[in-house]
């Protein structure tokens, strides 16, 4: 690819946001030479019950570094927001702190939760929400994504506490089963927050199946040419209708 590489910029509130449902494909979008750089809006101070907050914040922000040299990709970048009160932070401040990075890093794509945060977490709602105005107030980014959980998958998980989306909303699904190692040790990078995991806890064949593919939703998009996650991954998008 001539030129500068392209950027994808993922924006999420906590360490560990980032492995789950998309490291496999920030691992493998790194491998075809994108730089892959998360931005981390808190250092998940309120995730360790037994360790004091500025403590715990150290102790996971070590373990997303691991995530993301396990992951191939760029170091972490932190917003110093405190875990848990995104929602009631001073938004304008926020979206012009996201806004900075972006201006600096210059990516095509960016990457976040969906409005509902999958889990619900009041954290993942938030930085969502900056994120599309980020993305609505820049021209740099080209497309804006959602992970997202196709219903399908939640069923067949029993994960009904989960926000999906209907199987055709989903414009992206990548197999990870390339880059499997990788992702799993991306995972177990975050030792404080693995042992309550119950996907962790699960069959292998239930881990696989939450695990293996990653789902994306193209949220906008500035006119066509689209340069999305797709050309990089050298995969069909589908048009995800969303009803
Ligand atoms: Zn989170």
């Amino acid at each position: 690819m001539l030129g500068p590489p392209p950027v994808l910029l993922a924006v999420f509130a906590h360490p560990d946001d980032e492995a789950f449902r998309c490291g496999g494909t920030l691992a493998l979008l790194s491998r075809r030479g994108v730089r892959v750089w998360v931005l981390c809006a808190t250092r998940g101070e309120a995730g360790v019950p037994c360790l004091a907050r500025q403590q715990a914040g150290q102790v996971r922000e070590r373990e997303l570094c691991c995530s993301c040299r396990a992951l191939g990709i760029e170091p972490p970048r932190f917003l110093d927001l405190q875990d848990g009160t995104l929602a009631q932070v001073n938004e304008e401040q926020a979206i012009a702190q996201v806004m900075r990075i972006v201006r600096e890093l210059r990516p095509q794509i960016l990457l976040t939760w969906p409005p509902d945060g999958v889990s619900g977490h009041p954290d993942h709602v938030a930085v969502s929400r900056w994120t599309g105005e980020v993305f609505q107030r820049t021209v740099s980014p080209v497309a804006l994504y959602h992970l997202v959980v196709p219903r399908s998958l939640a069923e067949a998980m029993e994960m009904g506490h989960l926000h999906t989306v209907p199987d055709e909303a989903v414009t992206l699904a990548v197999d990870v089963s390339a880059v499997w190692a990788a992702k799993m040790a991306a995972i177990r990078c975050h030792r404080t927050q693995i042992g309550g995991s119950p996907i962790l806890h699960a069959p292998e064949v239930k881990q696989r199946l939450f695990l293996s593919t990653e789902h994306f939703q193209l949220a906008t998009a500035r006119p066509a040419p689209l340069i999305g996650l797709g050309v990089f991954l050298r995969l069909e998008e589908n048009s995800g209708h969303d009803s």
